[in-house]
């Protein structure tokens, strides 16, 4: 092949193949805390000794965050920046800069301070004694609201039983993936990104570290209760067919129950006779069955939905603007 020809390959890849690590940080609207953090960020990657580059994914941030992360990056210029056209999600806006990160293992991190850039180090150390995944898990979510850690153990606990794929508890996106295992990643092409099911669902040697959690440094949650809501529905339809089944059990059982319930009246009807009594029966087993009828349908919906939404094949994001870092060529380990 024309030399030309695979230098831009590798260049519009993101990856000036330097660089040992690549920071991805999905960011959306978190114009109080990215000083902060690039702060904390470039102090931990500098005394790592390693060459890096950074990138923000600004998810369609419509505060003043592209602004700061262009002063960012005119700062530093191992910074990378991309700007997704809309706020596609967090999940999207990882997959975009596993997509573009160019390092021999990449690590993806909250803007929020919730995960502390401090343990980068011992993530660096446990890739280096041969780990493809590094999973944080938390030890314990300080500064989080009760209903969130509620929410957060129903769904790991749900998953646990339902899931195709071990879904580590309490293990967040904030892990560091090997070269390989970033390839398998960017090699998924599903639309819907449970990105939590899809780094275990890849395998390769995985380590888990333990930290504490703290709340988030500034700014709000992006994550309402509706969002985690949809958030956990894709995560078990993406998966499990274990709801399918359910629906195929209840449907059964209470096909079963009715049946024999059948087989009791008639058998009444023709030893004691007919009495038109039993109203409250009728009416509650109709509503009860219509009711399951219409949860069966409801599951039913929405792995047709997730059907409907891969046979489109649209792209998992589109880029605005990419200003990839530019001082990986002269870094060298
Ligand atoms: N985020 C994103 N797109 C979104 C929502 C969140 O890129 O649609 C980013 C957000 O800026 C942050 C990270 O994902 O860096 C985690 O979000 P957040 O701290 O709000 O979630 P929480 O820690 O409350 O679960
Ligand atoms: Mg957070």
């Amino acid at each position: 092949m024309d030399q030309s020809v695979s230098h831009f390959s590798i260049l519009t890849a993101g990856s000036l193949s330097t660089v040992t690590l690549s920071v991805v940080v999905p960011v959306f609207n978190e114009q109080a805390v990215l000083d902060e953090f690039q702060r904390r960020l470039s102090a931990v990657l500098t005394g790592a000794d390693v060459s890096y580059e950074v990138i923000y994914v600004d998810d369609g941030s419509t505060d003043h965050t592209p602004q700061l992360l262009q002063q960012l990056q005119a700062k530093d210029p191992r910074t990378g920046y991309v700007r997704l056209t809309r706020n596609f999600g967090k999940e999207a806006a990882m997959s975009a800069g596993l997509r573009l990160a160019g390092g021999k293992a990449v690590v993806i991190i909250d803007a929020d301070l919730q995960d502390p850039p401090e343990l980068i180090p011992a993530m660096i150390s446990a890739w280096g004694s041969g780990a493809d995944v590094v999973n944080m898990r938390r030890r314990q979510r300080s500064g989080e609201p009760w209903w969130k850690r509620t929410t957060a153990v129903t769904f790991y606990r749900l998953m646990e039983r339902v899931s195709d794929v071990p879904i580590a508890r309490n293990v967040g996106d904030f892990r560091l993936f090997s070269r390989r295992a970033v390839d398998a990643l960017n090699e998924l092409p599903e639309r819907g990104r449970f990105m939590k099911g899809l780094f275990s669902w890849i395998g390769f040697p995985q380590v888990t570290i333990e930290y504490d959690r703290p709340g988030r440094a500034a700014g709000k949650t992006k994550w309402p209760l509706f969002k985690l809501v949809g958030l956990a529905f894709d995560g078990v339809t993406a998966f499990s067919a274990a709801p399918l089944r359910l629906a195929t059990w209840l449907g059964l059982t209470s096909a079963g129950g009715a049946f024999a319930y059948a087989m009791f009246f008639l058998a009444k009807a023709l030893w004691v006779g007919d009495t038109v009594q039993g109203f409250p029966t009728l009416i509650v087993s109709l509503l009860f069955l219509g009711g399951l009828q219409l949860l069966c349908i409801g599951v039913l919906g929405e792995y047709v939905a997730r059907i409907f939404t891969e046979t489109k094949r649209r792209p998992i994001y589109l880029i605005d603007t990419y200003r990839p870092a530019t001082a990986l060529a002269r870094q060298t380990d």
